[in-house]
């Protein structure tokens, strides 16, 4: 039995109103089902605390939805739980997202007192017509406001998020955008390019004429300013969309792009873990309702019994913008009939839970694809040594082409036995993603 440790990511997927641009797993007008959801998240950690014995938490992320809009007793439902079902040391790193017009001082003096010391807060933009044009709730007041108050209750790690490449959005209101969250002093900064998400409002907006898409050689403009203007801030460009002062990146993210393990637990959640990727039913009444059922009956009834499971869209969650910007599709799981149950000896772990609505079993091959263009996203890219400890085999002789194409196309460089995207080509990161999936194809 493994005793390595893993990370823990709790969806908690209520929101105020859905921002036009969002493609996550978050519902408005839900707030009825906060108590019931608690109840549950609580359950499922129970549910999975015997088959993780032995094994320590590394990191704890709670991501949303907008897990800020949680009542205090409702996160400490969950909090306690997972204390009480994993060993959790008292100084992992410990995050929430938060949108800044849903605390207040005393709300975040309560999340400090429940043992969370980072804080993500999700703010997109200092101008009022962005924020508006995002429909997101808050105001730049309310972001200096909780930056504030985050600071003041003890969050020493703070991360704000930010959007380039709005349309419309011109080259200097973006650098004041940018120059506004430097001097307010976070430790981190996530820094996403606007991308247009199939389903979301904008994009239907974008393809019917109403609203203009994000113009890509400006965004691509924004990048290059905002990569020269952090390392001139004294911050760390670790990620395509993520700048770190010293010793502060995300470490729960870097659990994602190292392709380690992690449980998701909530609706939607998706978990790395068992030799399986899996996820929990997307919608939050259908998950309390399954993981009441798991709670009650015993591990005899697998998914087995009732026919295929029905594959959840992978972009659902786990962090939900990991799932969206980082983790790549899965077409089998999107297209063609559902993965039948498996039957190797760990698909017993999961003959009783039956919130697990969508279940793949690892593929080796996939999961070396995975590991390279996971660790491509980080600027330090793939240790060749390591990989090759992880999977026998060696990255020259398990993808000799792809290496040898994105090498030859400028996009990848070897230095000191890494693999890595070159500084040109961190923009063009999908051409190279692309070329090491397993079913690429060139044509
Ligand atoms: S972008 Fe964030 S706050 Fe807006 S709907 Fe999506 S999850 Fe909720």
């Amino acid at each position: 039995m493994t005793t390595q440790p893993f990370s823990l990511y709790v969806h908690i997927p209520f929101c105020t109103a859905k921002c036009t641009y969002c493609d996550f797993n978050s519902y408005a007008g839900q707030d009825s089902l906060m108590t019931p959801y608690a109840e549950a998240a609580a359950r499922e950690a129970a549910l999975w605390s015997p088959h993780l014995a032995g094994r320590q938490v590394e990191t704890v992320f709670f991501g949303g939805g907008t897990p800020s809009l949680l009542p205090l007793a409702e996160m400490r439902v969950i909090v306690e739980a997972m204390r009480a079902n994993f060993d959790t040391p008292t100084d992992v790193e410990f995050s929430l997202e938060a949108n800044p017009g849903t605390v207040d001082a005393a709300h975040l003096q309560g999340l400090r007192s429940l043992g969370f010391n980072r804080i993500s807060f999700g703010v997109q933009s200092f101008h009022e017509e962005e924020l508006r044009r995002l429909e997101r709730i808050h105001d730049a007041q309310e972001v200096e406001d909780a930056y504030r108050w985050a600071r003041e209750a003890g969050f020493a790690n703070v991360n704000l998020d930010l959007i380039y490449g709005l349309a419309g959005q011109t080259m200097e209101a973006w650098q004041t955008n940018l120059e506004t969250a430097l001097a307010l002093g976070s430790d981190h900064l996530s820094l996403y390019a606007l991308t247009l998400e199939e389903g979301t409002p904008l994009t239907r907006d974008v393809d019917r004429g109403r609203s203009a898409g994000p113009d890509l050689d400006l965004q691509a403009d924004m990048f290059e300013w905002t990569r020269d203007r952090m390392t001139a801030a004294g911050f760390a460009h670790y990620e395509v969309s993520n700048w770190a002062r010293p010793g502060r990146e995300c470490r729960h993210n870097l659990v994602y792009w190292h392709n380690g393990d992690w449980l998701g637990l909530g609706a939607g959640a998706h978990s790395h873990l068992f030799d399986n990727r899996f996820a929990a039913a997307a919608s939050p009444s259908r998950y309390i309702a399954l993981v009441q059922e798991a709670s009650s009956n015993p591990p005899l009834r697998g998914p087995s019994a009732e026919g295929p499971w029905q594959p959840l869209t992978p972009r659902s969650s786990p962090s939900p913008r990991i799932a969206a910007e980082v983790l790549p599709a899965h077409p089998e799981a999107l297209e063609g009939p559902a993965p039948a149950p498996n039957p190797d000896h760990s698909s017993s772990i999961f003959d009783s839970f039956r919130q697990v609505t969508f279940r793949e079993p690892a593929d080796r091959l996939r999961e070396m694809s995975e590991t390279v263009i996971l660790a491509l996203r980080l600027r330090e890219g793939l240790d060749l040594a390591g990989f090759e400890a992880r999977f026998g085999a060696r990255v020259a002789d398990a993808f000799a082409a792809p290496l040898r194409e994105t090498l030859d196309l400028g996009l990848t460089e070897l230095v000191d036995g890494r693999l890595r995207l070159r500084d040109e080509a961190v923009l063009l990161g999908d051409e190279a993603f692309l070329r090491f999936l397993p079913d690429y194809d060139p044509a």
